[in-house]
């Protein structure tokens, strides 16, 4: 089956995508979003969010999903809820394909973000949903009074432990330098919960399991020593990776998969937009994803009067 084709389509329903669908709506631009899963990409599983402006309590990440998207949806962008399996971006008319469905388009914001990168351990995906998870917010429940570890030292392992410290006994954080990627106050904020404690140059080289995680083997990097840490879970926070599979050989992507596209969000190919974090940019953002949306929608507009 195939639509009638929009002025503006969005692949991804995040803050890139649904910024992106407010500015293209309240332009009078016919907008459509597809989101594969629930809104609010990353920033949906988030329990937190105190660094959106706006919100000086702070904001649950599903909230300010739905809100994102009933603002933009109030100047009439709609939203499909379907998974892009194939995007045909080359010719004036763009297509993007879901099993049942193709979407025609006469510009396209790609705005899928990115997921978490795995460790590599060789049982880890065996585990995953078994003492293996990547979102604490979505699985930390399940730890309720346990030992747990976090790895990682960027903004994404403090959140986790941070909230893991209200629900478990003990938070290890485990990361492979000696200071973390995220600010010094958040540092100051684990300390203060009295659950956190911290492994430096550390890292772990084994998941211990039976039928599920009992523990990791971890190593010390300076002085080469191994121990074991018994704990019921483990959360990894070691960064992302680019949602751009469906991109490759259409758009230009640098080495670590990331769309190459400048402050103005055009990519390689005419009438391609690329929003949040799937652009290659130096940070990574509610608020930059938000930034990003804009100047697509922006883009998109002035391609479209080109
Ligand atoms: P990140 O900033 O890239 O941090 C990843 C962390 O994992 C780093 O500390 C890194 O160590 C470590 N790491 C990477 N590969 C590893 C490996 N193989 N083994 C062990 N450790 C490894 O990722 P993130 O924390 O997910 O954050 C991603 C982006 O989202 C950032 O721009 C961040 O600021 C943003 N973010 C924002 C919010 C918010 O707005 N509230 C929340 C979360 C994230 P090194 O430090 O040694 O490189």
């Amino acid at each position: 089956m195939e639509e009638k084709a929009c002025d503006m389509l969005i692949v991804g329903g995040g803050p890139a995508g649904y910024t992106a669908a407010l500015y293209g709506a309240r332009a009078g631009l016919s907008v459509l979003v597809i989101e594969k899963l629930a809104p609010g990409g990353q920033m949906g599983t988030t329990d937190m969010v105190d660094n959106y402006p706006g919100f000086p309590e702070g904001i649950n990440g599903f909230d300010l999903a739905m809100k994102m998207k009933a603002g933009a949806e109030r100047f009439g962008a709609q939203t499909v809820s379907a998974e892009v399996t194939a995007l045909e971006l080359a010719g004036p008319l763009k297509i993007a394909h879901t099993a049942k469905t193709a979407y025609p388009a006469r510009t396209v914001v790609l705005a899928m973000g990115a997921h978490p990168r795995e460790l590599g351990l060789p049982n880890e995906r065996a585990l995953r949903g078994k003492g293996v998870s990547y979102c604490a917010t979505c699985d930390g429940m399940f730890y309720r009074g346990k030992s747990v570890a976090v790895i990682g030292g960027g903004e994404t392992a403090v959140a986790d432990a941070l909230y893991l410290a209200r629900l478990c006994e003990r938070v290890t954080l485990i990361h492979r330098r000696d200071k973390l990627r995220a600010p010094v106050s958040q540092q100051k904020a684990l300390e203060h919960t009295g659950k956190v404690g911290f492994l430096w140059d550390s890292q772990a080289v084994e998941f211990l399991a039976d039928t599920r995680l009992t523990g990791l083997r971890v190593r010390n990097k300076k002085s080469g020593e191994e121990q074991a840490l018994s704990c019921a879970g483990v959360f990894l926070a070691v960064g992302q990776v680019p949602d751009t599979d469906l991109l490759k050989g259409q758009v230009d992507l640098d080495g670590s998969g990331y769309v190459l596209a400048g402050e103005d969000t055009r990519t390689s190919l005419p009438g391609v937009f690329a929003a949040g974090d799937l652009r290659k940019k130096p940070l990574r953002q509610i608020v930059t994803a938000a930034a990003d949306g804009a100047a697509a929608a922006q883009a998109a507009g002035e391609f479209l009067e080109e």
